[in-house]
């Protein structure tokens, strides 16, 4: 991770000035506010437990201030793919339950357990692994979740391996080495959403849940839906939802509106007039049809604009969309702000903003470069040299 864990609490000024004169450098701002907002809207929509996945560093929004506000906003579970992740929550001083999916048989599941980080497991050598390093005197059992592929053949164990690994589970709970405490699944047409397309998965995880009680498992967490099958798709709850996408204002079922929280803006390092004619960018690949205006911004791919957005890119700029000309660099992009602009060195664009204002969102700019939003977003929140300015609800949130 290549930003720091701890920032200071955004200066009042930072928060508000943005325009000419604002800030001297490009800053990626997080509205807690709006995930604050989407975690209610999903936990009004279930009845039982809601996990908030808060894997790749929260969606690119900060993985410690996401799960804080969520847990004050009505999640009661945390979760993430690598233990590295979920111990960091611990670290923070996060106290839900946290549970880990994504790890090979070489993790320090040792660690897991003492930090009571609850782990899946998709396979019995996996379960082995676990029960190695639990289940003494000082540790307890680990606290574990049999994961069941349900039809991603991905992650988890297929239909096929999975009676055995309920059996060796419930041999190791007889042992005091491992609790079973959950099943999970995890849809495969999550972006599809709605009943028929979630009928296949539903039945196998049924199924696995059989599979399980038949051996003596009495797993308390029963969790299979993400965002799009929690707010399209109430048979799939059982006890418990995991949504990540959603509480950053992403909705892949593109059901209900959701409010996206990242705001990317940049500073004007340059303005110049060019004759038509003129050639910008790497390749000339846009070629002035008019004399114009034109304004240079240093953020680029390696800031996350996906250079593939190149030819339908715009942003806000002096009021208005202006299109992004030439190819995105690395570190720049040029901007055709009209002839006779009044754009000056040191205006503010805004590159990606929240829909709140004409600025494109990051979904939009998902369908100029013709990939997801989940994409977007953690591509602009992995970004070395970022400032991230989070704003909060409340005024005296620092995120430490
Ligand atoms: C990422 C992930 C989720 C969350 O999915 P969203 O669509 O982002 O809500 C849930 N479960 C698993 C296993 C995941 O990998």
């Amino acid at each position: 991770m290549t930003r720091p864990a701890t920032l200071p609490a955004p200066a009042p000024a930072l928060a508000t000035g943005l325009g000419r004169r604002g800030p001297s450098a490009p800053e990626l701002c997080v509205d807690l506010d709006a995930i604050a907002a989407n975690c209610r809207l999903l936990a009004g929509r279930v009845r039982g437990d809601l996990m908030a996945v808060v894997k790749a560093d929260g969606f690119g929004h900060g993985a410690v201030a996401v799960a804080r506000t969520a847990v004050a906003s009505g999640a009661t579970w945390l979760g993430v793919t690598a233990l590295s992740e979920g111990l960091a929550l611990r670290d923070a001083g996060l106290r839900v339950p946290v549970l880990s999916w994504l790890n090979p048989v070489g993790a320090d599941f040792g660690a897991a357990v003492r930090a009571g980080v609850d782990l899946a497991v998709p396979s019995v050598p996996h379960l082995a692994a676990v029960a190695a390093a639990a289940g003494d005197a000082r540790t307890g059992p680990a606290r574990v979740h049999l994961h069941l592929d349900t039809g991603l053949a991905r992650d988890g164990a297929s239909p096929e391996e999975w009676p055995a690994l309920c059996r060796a589970a419930r041999l190791a709970e007889l042992d005091g080495r491992v609790q079973v405490v959950g099943v999970m699944g995890h849809l495969a047409l999550a972006d599809v959403g709605g009943p028929s397309a979630n009928a296949a998965g539903r039945a196998a995880f049924e199924r696995g849940l059989q599979v399980a009680r038949a051996v003596g498992l009495r797993p308390r967490h029963r969790h299979l839906a993400a965002t799009a099958a929690t707010l399209t798709d109430p048979a799939t709850h059982h006890t418990m939802v995991r949504v990540g996408a959603g509480l950053v204002g992403i909705d892949p079922s593109d059901s209900t509106s959701l409010r996206p929280a990242l705001t990317l803006t940049a500073p004007v390092v340059s303005v110049r007039q060019v004759p038509a004619g003129t050639g910008v960018g790497y390749g000339h690949a846009w070629v002035a049809s008019r004399a114009t205006t034109l304004a240079l911004l240093p953020v680029g791919y390696a800031d996350g604009l996906p250079r593939a957005a190149t030819g339908r890119a715009e942003v806000l700029l002096g009021g208005r969309r202006c299109p992004v000309v030439g190819r995105i660099s690395m570190d720049q992009v040029v901007v055709d702000v009209g002839p006779g602009s009044p754009v000056a060195p040191g205006d503010t664009a805004t590159v990606v903003g929240t829909g709140r204002d004409a600025a494109p969102t990051a979904a939009e700019w998902a369908r100029w470069a013709r990939t997801l939003e989940h994409e977007i977003v953690t591509g602009l929140g992995s970004a070395p040299l970022r400032v991230l300015r989070r704003f909060s609800p409340d005024p005296t949130w620092s995120p430490s």
